[in-house]
């Protein structure tokens, strides 16, 4: 049986925005088995609990369906991306790109993963130009402005934002 084909896309999705939705979309066309990894990522302080997180993920890559043949599973993490890359049988990381401020923290992140895991790639998508300029820190504080947030991030998502700060969008 032929090699599978097997990427991790890590992040906080604090919360689920559609620019990773459309990653996942496009990941999925270029892997066999794609795993989300959630970050606990208690240094950010995320604004969703990670059990919320893991939810909001799960419940839109369900909605995709099957897509290209590709599995899609869901887990959180805590430790070293590269100590789950092998963990999980992952060959390459993919990472999404906005601009040159993702681009100057992702290269230097990669620089650091490459030592201590030469064997993983990452592989970077770079944004669809209507979500290039879509970012969970942004769409957070929209929303506690209750501003209305549903052109960034799925509707499950935007009920949740507005149930959490009971805006009347
Ligand atoms: P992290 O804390 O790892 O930066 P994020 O959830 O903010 O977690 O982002 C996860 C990944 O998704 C990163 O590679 C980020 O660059 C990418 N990403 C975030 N928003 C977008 C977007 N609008 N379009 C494309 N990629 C994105």
């Amino acid at each position: 049986m032929a090699k599978q084909r097997v990427g991790l896309y890590p992040g906080t999705f604090d919360p689920i925005t559609l620019g990773h939705t459309d990653i996942i979309r496009r990941a999925t066309r270029l892997v066999d088995r794609l795993v989300i990894a959630v970050a606990v990522n208690r240094d950010k302080g995320p604004m969703f609990p990670l059990e919320e997180r893991l939810e909001m993920v799960t419940e839109e890559v369900e909605g995709m369906g099957d897509p290209e043949g590709c599995r899609i599973e869901v887990r959180p993490f805590e430790n070293l991306l590269t100590d789950l890359a092998d963990e999980v049988g992952a060959g390459f990381v993919i990472r999404g790109l906005r601009g040159v401020t993702d681009l100057d923290y992702e290269y230097q992140m990669v620089g650091m993963n490459a030592r201590l895991n030469p064997g993983v790639e990452t592989v970077f998508l770079t944004a669809s130009h209507e979500y290039q300029f879509i970012a969970s820190r942004l769409v957070r504080e929209i929303a506690r402005m209750q501003g209305d947030i549903g052109a960034f991030v799925p509707e499950r998502v935007a009920a949740r934002l507005r149930q959490m700060f009971n805006s009347g969008n």
